[in-house]
């Protein structure tokens, strides 16, 4: 049975009582979301980011249909679908260029009522930062948050937090909103020691192509045409690719052992070294790679959960997105659960009718509940994936593929 499409929200008018200044650490995709979403449930929301500029660094980025559910009922349709591509198959297949399966990806987002979107990341980060700014969110950069302090009102029934950046400055709000992605220091304000993200043993290796480069190529320029997002899986490794902006781009992503040196997360990588690791998969990747002139490299980590919960006694802290729970990318949902967690949390304070800490523990308590377990989940299955993924040839990956050609048959009617 196909869904309903989502309603775009309109923003909540409220009065002094029960509107509170908000602010968000970091102007990330979750971040932003998150502002637009409080926004709209009538409060105030000033962001503070630590970088001078604020920007998506990366290249693509899927947006399953319950993420572009959540930024079309921001009112981010028009912009979007004019900044997207919208695959129509997503297809697995061997690493020697065998398919296993597709799925029909335009039939699933119609069934959906929300559709897959594939986006640069500066289209879809620009689109958020417009929206929130649309709405009256201030954004302050060059603010790095190095601590939280907490301050109680003079009859003990309302807390605030105040965000001191690493330059001495000092923001108070009724609620602060950690944002600030996977090597998060509110995380580690909020638990009181440091908690660095574990390591996964992978790394990616990103990289954009010009379509311009490819359509000299029959076969190359047949994977700009017809817009499809192809998973290629094999021992330790897999590849996945997909068309941005109307064809005139192409995002790789080559996902590999973990060779990296301790502490550094993110290096500019050797494309020769790259081409050597995937020189016997399918000829079409090969091809693809010695048209590749610069690449970067990021190391995989992640963050399965948080206890005891994400938020601060005082109802005045809380976090979301990577912060609280960053997954392996192999699901495609990372900044989809860091979208659902904002979108989660504004509906919460949408309900709010003072700015008491009894009230504010309510509404945290409920978006914890509402986020808690889904998240956790997206981790786990995430690195399920990644076995699942790489496994080496032999029994297993024969069963795997017996099975994702079972799905396939079975999705295919
Ligand atoms: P971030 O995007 O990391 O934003 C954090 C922000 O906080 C940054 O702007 C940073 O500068 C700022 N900041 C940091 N510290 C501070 C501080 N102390 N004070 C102030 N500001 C601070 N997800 C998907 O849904 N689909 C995909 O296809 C997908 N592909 C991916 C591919 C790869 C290779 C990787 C690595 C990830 C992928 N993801 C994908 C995951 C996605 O990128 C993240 O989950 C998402 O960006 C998290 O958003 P966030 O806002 O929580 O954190």
């Amino acid at each position: 049975m196909a869904s309903d499409k989502p309603q775009v929200i309109q923003k909540q008018q409220r009065d002094a009582s029960s509107k509170l200044d908000v602010i968000i650490v970091g102007a990330g995709l979750g971040g932003l979301g998150a502002g637009i979403s409080i926004l709209l449930a009538g409060h105030n929301v000033h962001i503070l980011e630590s970088t001078a500029e604020i920007g998506e660094i990366g290249a693509g980025i899927q947006c399953l249909p319950n993420a572009s559910r959540v930024l079309i009922s921001w009112g981010l349709e028009g912009y979007l679908s004019q900044h997207s591509t919208a695959p129509r198959l997503c297809n697995m297949i061997g690493w020697k260029g065998n398919k296993l399966s597709d799925m029909d990806f335009h039939e699933y987002a119609e069934q959906c009522g929300t559709p897959f979107w594939d986006f640069h990341r500066a289209n879809l980060h620009m689109g958020l930062l417009e929206r929130a700014i649309e709405l009256g969110a201030t954004l302050t950069v060059k603010k790095r948050v190095d601590n939280i302090e907490y301050e109680t009102g003079a009859h003990g029934d309302s807390t605030t937090a105040i965000a001191v950046c690493a330059d001495g400055t000092r923001y108070k709000a009724d609620l602060i909103v950690g944002a600030d992605g996977i090597n998060s220091k509110c995380r580690e304000i909020l638990l009181g020691h440091e908690d660095p993200p574990l390591l996964t043993g992978d790394l990616a290796y990103r990289l954009l192509l010009n379509t311009q480069d490819m359509i000299k190529d029959p076969e190359l320029k047949s994977m700009i045409e017809d817009p499809q997002v192809n998973y290629w899986i094999g021992p330790d490794a897999h590849a996945v690719n997909y068309v941005l902006r109307g064809g005139k781009l192409f995002n790789m992503v080559l996902l590999v052992p973990d060779d990296m040196p301790a502490g550094a997360n993110t290096l500019a990588g050797n494309v020769e070294e790259m081409r050597a690791l995937y020189k016997d998969w399918d000829p079409r990747i090969p091809k693809l790679l010695n048209l590749c002139q610069s690449v970067a490299k990021w190391r995989l980590m992640i963050r399965p959960g948080l206890d005891p919960t994400w938020s601060h006694e005082s109802a005045a802290f809380t976090i979301l997105g990577d912060a609280a729970h960053a997954t392996l990318p192999y699901l495609a949902s990372g900044a989809g659960m860091s979208l659902e967690d904002g979108h989660v949390l504004g509906l919460c304070l949408a309900r709010l009718t003072s700015k008491s800490t009894a009230e504010k523990k309510k509404v945290l308590e409920v978006y914890e509940r509402c986020r808690r377990e889904r998240t956790e989940r997206v981790v786990s299955r995430g690195n399920r994936q990644q076995y699942l993924y790489h496994v080496h040839d032999g029994p297993e990956q024969q069963e795997r593929d017996r099975q994702l050609k079972e799905f396939g048959a079975f999705n295919g009617k």
